[in-house]
């Protein structure tokens, strides 16, 4: 007899970035060379200091269970970094500190959908974003986000998917697949929209909101119309400011009947992030903001010189197309189209989509995601998170593929 396992489990797909990610690791651990695209991590270590504040708390025994929503020094600083970088006034209670920023959204979806109820996603999207929505029995309308308007969102996509039935609204800017940074009026197009739909709830997704290049800096809904706080829920995290992916700390602000649901969740499933985590992601928020700005302006100015050499080769392959107003302005992904390759082969094996045309690449030594589980079809997502020298070996790689397609 097989265990019957659960239709909202059975309709769940898999994540295709951590899975790609997965395989070019056991690959290089085997000996293989592969050059990995597929990361959606820094390739930073842990600032030292934030590092010592662990194994400091750690060393004095900090080891037990904290309150679930953060321990309080940790919500009050993370409370007093947005007001003094967005002059946004919360509470600590209106803080939560969640095992990553993941865990946040996915307390919030569980928090405000009913089934039956439809959340909007603009396309291209986070790949979770559709799925923690199906989980907590709600239906994803996708609002479309086009290349050559460099997937700005507009507020006519928005008001093509809205229905009575729509309460929430993901916003994330810089943006994951497309490093597309929300300009003013795209921002202005959600104010009105919010305006005009009372019932929808804003989830601004700001994980990325450090990462920008050249003069573009990301601004959320909040910058433009700080009176509607009541209807926006800010998440953020560590993992890509402070290059802590691995410690798993991310949180959530809002208004406090929300922030105390999505609490309730964290409560009856994971309880409090891991409490010597949680010191060292208090180390990151009282640090001097020079300080912290020192070190990620460094990682900043290197990811910019990456990204520009990838714009820069991923446009001299014949058969990608990354347009103009596409390039990548923060986050660390770009997301060529390869769309004239559809239809050629390579040793037999036809390129049907971003996925079959990965699959050559993984053959080659090259991981890179397919656009398609991000709603991207037929582009594939680069990340520029790796040595300078092996992103040009990559992209060589690439060409030489692209070049024996027939
Ligand atoms: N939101 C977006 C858009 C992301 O790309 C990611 C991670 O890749 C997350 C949220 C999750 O971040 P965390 O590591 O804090 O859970």
């Amino acid at each position: 007899m097989s265990i019957h396992l659960s239709a909202r489990v059975q309709a769940l797909q898999p994540a295709v970035t951590l899975a790609i990610s997965a395989e070019a690791k056991a690959r290089l651990a085997r000996g293989e060379d592969v050059v990995n695209f597929g990361a959606g991590e820094p390739d930073f270590d842990t600032p030292e200091f934030i590092k010592r504040a662990a194994v400091d708390a750690l060393g004095r025994g900090f080891t037990k269970y904290t309150n679930t929503a953060g321990i309080p020094e940790l919500r009050a600083a993370i409370a007093a970094h947005v007001q003094r970088e967005q002059g946004l006034a919360y509470t600590p209670a209106q803080v939560l500190v969640s095992v990553g920023a993941k865990q946040s959204l996915f307390n919030l979806c569980e928090a405000l959908l009913e089934p039956g109820d439809e959340a909007i996603i603009p396309q291209p999207y986070w790949i979770s974003y559709p799925e923690m929505v199906g989980l907590a029995g709600a239906v994803a309308r996708f609002a479309q986000c086009r290349a050559e308007d460099g997937f700005q969102l507009s507020r006519d996509a928005l008001e093509r998917v809205v229905s009575p039935r729509t309460r929430l609204l993901f916003v994330n800017s810089p943006n994951n697949p497309t490093g597309a940074v929300l300009n003013d009026e795209s921002l202005r197009g959600v104010v009105d929209f919010l305006r005009a739909h009372p019932q929808v709830t804003l989830v601004s997704d700001d994980i990325y909101e450090r990462l920008t290049y050249g003069e573009t800096r990301a601004r959320n809904v909040l910058a433009l119309a700080p009176d509607l706080i009541e209807r926006v829920v800010l998440v953020s995290g560590f993992s890509k400011t402070f290059s802590m992916t691995g410690w798993r700390v991310g949180y959530a602000l809002g208004p406090l009947p929300v922030l105390a649901a999505m609490q309730k969740v964290q409560d009856q499933s994971t309880s409090n992030p891991t409490s010597f985590a949680q010191s060292g992601a208090l180390a990151a928020m009282i640090a001097p903001p020079d300080e912290v700005e020192r070190i990620l302006a460094a990682m900043r100015d290197e990811f910019a010189r990456r990204r520009a050499r990838m714009v820069e080769l991923l446009r001299a392959i014949p058969g990608f197309t990354l347009e103009q107003a596409a390039e990548p302005w923060g986050a660390f992904y770009a997301l060529p189209s390869m769309e004239q390759l559809v239809g050629k082969t390579l040793g037999g094996k036809p390129v049907v989509g971003g996925e079959s045309f990965c699959a050559l690449l993984l053959a080659r030594g090259v991981a890179a995601i397919p656009g398609e589980p991000f709603g991207a079809v037929n582009r594939v997502r680069f990340s520029f998170v790796l040595s300078m020298q092996d992103l040009e070996r990559g992209l060589a790689r690439v060409a030489e593929v692209v070049r024996e397609l027939k």
